[in-house]
């Protein structure tokens, strides 16, 4: 199924008439904002009142699913996933697209997005808070990603998707530390998230949970980050070596390992 594919008598048949009645009214009267989708989520804040719901709709297995913040969001179906619905078959363009927008950030320079951020922080108050996080500390950073991985270990829900983009995030940030020339630290924060990631696999026994791109891209960037360290700690590196050859998963699917290992070792010597 694809949100393309619903029509008004699926969607009614989730709630009862009152509701459905109640979420075409929430559209009516423009209280669905920030509306955005990907591919088999939509997401809106809920105005009801002076109350503000985060509500998202969510494709799984051919079946959907609403998650919102609002009291009767827990079980099942409230009127601000039914207006989610409502507003998506009434306006589907109103909803931003985030998986083009993304691609179509990705062929932006740098200096064009620094001038689309700096317009931002211009007109809307929200861009200055998101820009005044402070730089990230690596213990705060590798808690994050313990947070990542835990909530999966704990019986969690497994969506891979969203776990990507979860440890996306923590990359990114790594990726700032070594802007910031903190390159040891941003090592290990990738070594953390390889051999967590790898961990994880294993745990699950399911070795393709992850995409092929975010695998490469990750030990690219610890070979890289450890070359471009004059001041590397060696012993700490040999540690993460060692840690990393036992995952049978990734030694399997990064044959350039050996050479890093040789490499770095011979250096030693
Ligand atoms: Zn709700």
């Amino acid at each position: 199924m694809r949100f393309e594919d619903l029509n008004a008598e699926t969607v009614q048949q989730l709630g009862t008439e009152e509701k459905w009645l109640a979420a075409q009214n929430l559209v009516q009267s423009g209280q669905v904002h920030f509306r955005y989708r990907t591919p088999d989520r939509l997401e809106a804040a809920v105005q009801d009142n002076d109350h503000w719901y985060s509500c998202a709709v969510t494709l799984a297995d051919d079946s959907l699913e609403c998650a919102c913040t609002c009291p009767a969001g827990e079980g099942g179906w409230c009127t601000c996933g039914l207006a989610v619905l409502a507003a998506w078959l009434e306006n589907p363009n109103s909803f931003l697209d985030r998986t083009l927008l993304r691609e179509q950030l990705k062929q932006y320079s740098k200096s064009e997005l620094i001038k689309i951020i700096l317009e931002l922080a211009d007109k809307v108050m929200e861009t200055r808070d998101l820009l005044k996080e402070e730089s990230p500390d690596l213990d705060t950073l590798l808690e994050s990603v313990d947070q990542i991985f835990a909530s999966v270990g704990a019986g969690g829900t497994l969506d891979a998707e969203e776990l990507e983009e979860k440890l996306r995030q923590a990359q990114d940030k790594a990726d700032r530390l070594a802007q910031m020339g903190r390159l040891s630290e941003a090592r290990a924060t990738y070594f953390y998230l390889l051999d967590n990631l790898y961990g994880l696999e294993e745990e699950v026994g399911q070795t393709d949970l992850f995409s092929d791109e975010l695998r490469q891209e990750l030990f690219e960037e610890y070979c890289q980050l450890i070359h471009e360290d004059r001041h590397v700690d060696r012993a700490l590196v040999q540690q993460e070596i060692e840690q990393l050859e036992t995952r049978a998963a990734f030694l399997k699917d990064q044959p350039t390992f050996a050479e890093l290992k040789k490499q770095f070792l011979g250096q030693t010597a």
